[in-house]
């Protein structure tokens, strides 16, 4: 069990982490996600041991994590994090990068265990190639595959997959992810890409401007968002007021809603007015504007011509799910 208690941090007087706070069970994967700057990064450093905090304490099983005030060598063992700036030897081979800090105790099961984990992340070709001529991606790959070797019961991922090819990040986060699980390490992954989160991460803490402003099951925090700003960090949402549906509704309430969630009418619902339509492969992203000027982006299986007019309805389960107070 991680216990993240209440802690806080500041660079310079600037605070940067205000009071987290938030545990997790064993073999669990929590996601981290946030606008960039606001404060995933540091939260991961915070976790490892690495920054002196101002306020608040990091637990595994009831141990205290040191910060760098008490360890000469920042990091416990427990717990492995790769960094965005992947921390590997240049001058060195992809093998002997990954069997560093294998036991020499071991030398002769080191091929087998190395051959795994290149496997794992898709690296087997690049085995005796130096790190200095590998691409970003082929980097990351490498400090990913250095970082599972150690078998840390704890592993802190910062944006995991950043350098590496589109295709190749769906194929490799479909390896990695059971990998980790299948042996029950803690994983927490700090991304602002939805694709690393949803479908892999069990729970979901979202941060803005350093404040944690949810900690809940990535299902239900993607149903049930209580701002714009959450729902965001998955896709393109829309924020509509409540009167756009029900003109003489007395509120000014507002209620989120993905492209994916109309339904299209040729008789009845919101009058929209097809501005664009964009293709995005398996289905169309279509821009519309109402007589008011609130523009609503749904999906459709195919294009529409510009200035026709459709109706959009939302499901009534959703409008009490997605109903959100006025903004802040
Ligand atoms: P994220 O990973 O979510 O993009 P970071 O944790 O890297 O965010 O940064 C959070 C805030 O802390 C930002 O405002 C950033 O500018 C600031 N920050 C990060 N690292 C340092 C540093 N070494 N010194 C001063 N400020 C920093
Ligand atoms: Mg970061």
């Amino acid at each position: 069990m991680l216990n993240v208690e209440n802690i806080s941090f500041s660079y310079q007087k600037e605070p940067v982490l205000k009071n987290i706070d938030f545990s997790l069970e064993k073999g669990t994967h929590l996601a981290i996600i946030g606008e960039s700057g606001s404060g995933k990064s540091t939260l991961l450093k915070a976790i490892y041991g690495l920054l002196q905090l101002d306020a608040g304490s990091v637990r595994w099983n009831g141990t205290k994590v040191l910060g760098p005030n008490f360890n000469l060598i920042p990091g416990e063992n427990y717990m492995k994090y790769v960094s965005q700036d992947f921390d590997l030897m240049p001058f060195t081979t992809v093998f002997e990068n990954v069997a560093e800090y294998l036991s020499v105790f071991e030398m002769d099961k080191h091929q087998a265990r190395v051959d795994e984990l290149l496997n794992t992340v898709a690296m087997t070709a690049f085995a005796n190639a130096k790190v200095k001529d590998l691409s970003g991606g082929q980097k990351q790959r490498v400090a990913l595959a250095k970082a599972l070797a150690q078998e840390s019961d704890i592993l802190l991922l910062d944006e995991p997959f950043s350098s590496i090819d589109q295709f190749k990040k769906y194929e490799l986060r479909h390896k990695l992810f059971p990998y980790l699980k299948e042996r029950g390490v803690t994983i927490i992954t700090a991304t602002h890409d939805p694709e690393d989160v949803l479908g892999f991460a069990d729970k979901v803490l979202v941060l803005k401007d350093g404040v944690q402003i949810a900690h809940e099951p990535t299902r239900k925090l993607y149903d049930r968002p209580k701002e714009k700003y959450v729902a965001s960090l998955f896709g393109l949402v829309n924020e509509l007021p409540i009167k756009m549906l029900k003109e003489y509704a007395e509120t000014d309430a507002k209620i989120l809603v993905y492209p994916h969630e109309f339904q299209i009418s040729k008789e009845s619902g919101v009058e929209v007015y097809v501005v664009k339509s964009h293709f995005k492969g398996s289905t169309y992203l279509i821009e519309g504007v109402t007589d008011s000027g609130q523009h609503v982006f749904f999906s459709n299986s195919h294009a529409l011509k510009v200035h026709v007019k459709v109706f959009l309805n939302i499901p009534l389960p959703l409008v009490n799910k997605r109903m959100i107070k006025i903004d802040r």
